[in-house]
């Protein structure tokens, strides 16, 4: 492209810019407006104007002493009056803004007379917005930079806004834009106007245009190009679930016996969600095709129980089951749950894990091979290559958002033959919106209900001046015969002297404040033996209060533990405090949450408020999701959030709604077969390595 030598494209490649196409989808990330062009006599004081004009003298003047310069302009546009422009610091413009060359200026007027115009007549605009305009730029130039509704880009390295609108302008000019891929139907239906008026309008808007439905994103282009990138996405993503319907797979059989040996599993009633839910699990597992389910449920809500359920059906159908989770803590808790869950089936249930001598590990890994394990729990050693199964058939995945797609793609590797039915669980409810594109490929199953007896964690927000108070409560619960969490967010000595360690917080309480007690410390840096023994002392009751950092955030259950407090509660994040609060009220005690706060900022008082007001995780994943934005929702890109490019999860979701429903009635259409065709073909072309989609079709 004109334009773009070696130097742009390498920029423009770091912004994953390598196409004319992807040009074309860099849209401006808001609009101004400029379409109030004037002359310099005709400025009214305090009016938003653009001007075109020549430059007739430039300054710059130091102050000496102050560190303070100002670069001021004169310009002159033929009117017979005079418009100065002041930049504060402004010696980055002595290069640019010499006299005789042509600008367009964009700013708000200063009334005449007032303290910074020097003659009568003068207008003046202080930190105006300009731009050159070089004699040699085509005529078309100032149009595209001023005089109606002008798009701003997001700079990339030295590739200004300027510059953009200019290669765009060129694209949109000299190219021929691409014909339109979506189904006809569904534009129709929609409402949906063409991709390359679309994408025209986006970029140069037309000067009737509402400048702040532009700024929302809400013109018809924009809603047409959302629309569109939800739309791939979610006939990508249902064209895999399709494919998964039809790849052959176990049909694990539920009979009589089978039911009586679950019912063995369980030393409590289910409840009415968690027996929906096996329904809907069993239903896929009996299936012969591969089972793909996302298993949501808030902290508590009896996850594990119903994996172990499904864990039951694979191996009583002469099957392997292997858990992951994402940390070792987390694999050592849930070895120890489904240990003592299964117990009465006398299964081999092993441990796989990091820390393991190579002999023990070696002997696992022949055990697991002669089919001698039922159930393997483990990080993501067991995904290693040198570890196989005999015959695995359920792979049970504890995401917490770790695991992405190329890993279950490993694990489906695992199995003998068949692909083995995956069942995934998260941690953290998600949001809707977030579920429907990250886990769009996967069929989802909510547990929505407590267990009995459980009564929502009383949860208060207090100072830290008053941390004291928390100390004797906790001693006083303690004495009561409960036990609590006690909460840092950093292990030992950092930089930031302002943060409290649990290192240091451990050796002052339990020299201190709870001398009678029994104190531990655990956090992520110690040998996992160490950790393996603390957690046991504290399961046991032999520790009563444990000092911690976030490493008991998931999996740890402790139905005795009544209060958990949170210190410095303003630096953890939300999802994080809500996990952190589920350690509690897993029993049938009163239960209760303290966040001991210092200096917040806004965002964290929100926080801290939305927490206090609600224990509802969906409730708070969206609040999370507001708060942080989609994109960091999980902290990572890696995790697996499709690269959207204009669409927002937050600000967009009933078009998500309304694409994913186009979607589903495009795909389901039998009349459509062609426009399918030419779908799946377009996806694999342009959609599948930006969403992530293992093999579409
Ligand atoms: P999650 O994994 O969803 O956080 P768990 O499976 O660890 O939740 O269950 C939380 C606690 O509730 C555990 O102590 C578990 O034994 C208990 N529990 C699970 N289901 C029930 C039930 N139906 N009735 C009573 N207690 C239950
Ligand atoms: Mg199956």
């Amino acid at each position: 492209m004109k334009g773009i030598g070696p130097a742009r494209a390498a920029i423009l490649q770091a912004k994953d810019l390598t196409t004319v196409n992807d040009l074309l989808f860099y849209v401006p990330f808001r609009y101004e407006d400029r379409r109030n062009t004037k002359a310099i006599r005709e400025l009214a004081p305090g009016e938003k104007a653009v001007v075109l004009a020549r430059i007739s003298s430039a300054r710059l003047s130091r102050f000496r002493g102050r560190g303070q310069s100002v670069f001021e302009v004169v310009f002159e546009d033929g009117s017979g009056a005079f418009l100065h422009g002041r930049w504060f610091h402004g010696e980055r413009y002595a290069e640019t803004l010499i006299p005789g060359r042509r600008v367009a200026l964009f700013g708000k007027v200063e009334f005449e007379g007032s303290p910074i115009a020097r003659g009568a007549g003068d207008r003046v605009m202080v930190q105006p917005e300009i731009e050159v305009i070089s004699d040699d730029d085509s005529n078309g130039d100032e149009r595209i930079h001023t005089g109606g509704i002008v798009a701003v880009y997001e700079a990339a390295g030295k590739i200004s806004t300027r510059a953009f609108r200019t290669l765009l302008w060129r694209v949109l000019d000299d190219v021929q834009l691409p014909s339109d891929p979506m189904p006809q139907s569904v534009r129709q239906r929609r409402n949906l106007p063409e991709l390359a008026s679309a994408l025209k309008s986006v970029h140069q808007p037309a000067s009737e245009e509402d400048v702040s439905l532009l700024n929302e994103f809400r013109t018809s282009a924009h809603h047409r190009l959302i629309f569109e990138e939800f739309f791939w996405l979610e006939c990508g993503l249902s064209l895999k679930k399709t494919r998964a319907r039809k790849t052959d797979g176990i049909a694990f059989s539920l009979t009589g016996e089978i039911r009586s040996q679950l019912k063995k599993l369980l030393p409590f009633k289910p409840t009415a969600a968690q027996r929906k839910v096996l329904g809907e699990i069993a239903a896929d597992m009996s299936q012969p095709h591969p089972m793909n389910r996302l298993l949501q449920g808030d902290v508590g809500s009896g996850k594990t129980v119903v994996a172990a359920q499904a864990c039951v059906i694979a191996i009583e159908n002469g099957w392997q089951a292997a858990v992951l989770a994402p940390t070792e803590l987390l694999a050592q808790q849930h070895f120890a749950t489904l240990k003592k869950l299964t117990a009465p089936l006398d299964y081999t249930v092993t441990l796989l894990s990091g820390s393991q001598t190579p002999r023990e590990k070696m002997q696992n890994k022949r055990l697991l091979e002669d089919g001698r394990i039922q159930i393997a729990v483990g990080t993501h050693a067991l995904l290693q290559e040198d570890v196989a199964f005999q015959r695995l058939g359920l792979a049970v995945i504890d995401e917490q958002h770790r695991f992405g797609v190329r890993q279950r793609w490993e694990l489906l590797q695992k199995g003998s033959g068949l692909p083995p039915d995956v069942l995934i669980m998260t941690a953290t409810p998600i949001p809707r919106t977030l579920a429907l594109t990250l886990y769009g490929d996967l069929d989802i199953s909510i547990i929505d209900e407590l267990p009995p007896g459980r009564r929502p964690v009383i949860t208060r927000c207090v100072p830290e001046t008053r941390v004291e108070q928390i100390y004797a409560f906790v001693a006083q619960q303690v004495a009561a015969g409960r036990q609590a969490y006690i909460v840092y967010p950093v292990v030992g000595d950092t930089d930031d002297l302002s943060s409290k360690s649990a290192e240091a917080m451990h050796k002052e309480l339990a020299t201190r404040v709870f001398s009678s007690f029994q104190i531990g410390l655990l956090h992520g840096r110690l040998p996992p033996d160490t950790k393996q023994t603390v957690m046991a002392d504290f399961v046991s009751g032999k520790i009563q209060i444990l000092v911690s950092t976030t490493v008991i955030e998931v999996g740890v259950d402790v139905p005795n533990a009544s209060v958990m407090v949170i210190e410095q509660a303003e630096r953890f994040g939300l999802a994080q405090l809500h996990q952190l609060r589920g350690r509690v009220g897993r029993g049938a005690h009163r239960s209760y949450c303290i966040l001991v706060t210092g200096k917040m900022s806004p965002v964290a008082q929100e926080r801290i408020r939305t927490l206090t007001e609600s224990n509802d995780g969906f409730y708070i994943a969206e609040m999370d999701m507001k708060l942080r934005g989609p994109g960091e929702f999980f902290g990572t890109r890696q995790s697996g959030v499709p690269g959207l490019r204009l669409a927002d999860l937050l600000r967009d979701g009933d078009i998500l709604q309304e694409a994913r429903e186009e979607a589903a009635a495009l795909l389901s259409r039998p009349e459509s077969e062609a426009e399918v065709r030419d779908a799946v073909q377009y996806i694999k072309e342009n959609w599948q390595r930006r969403y992530g989609l293992v093999e579409v079709a």
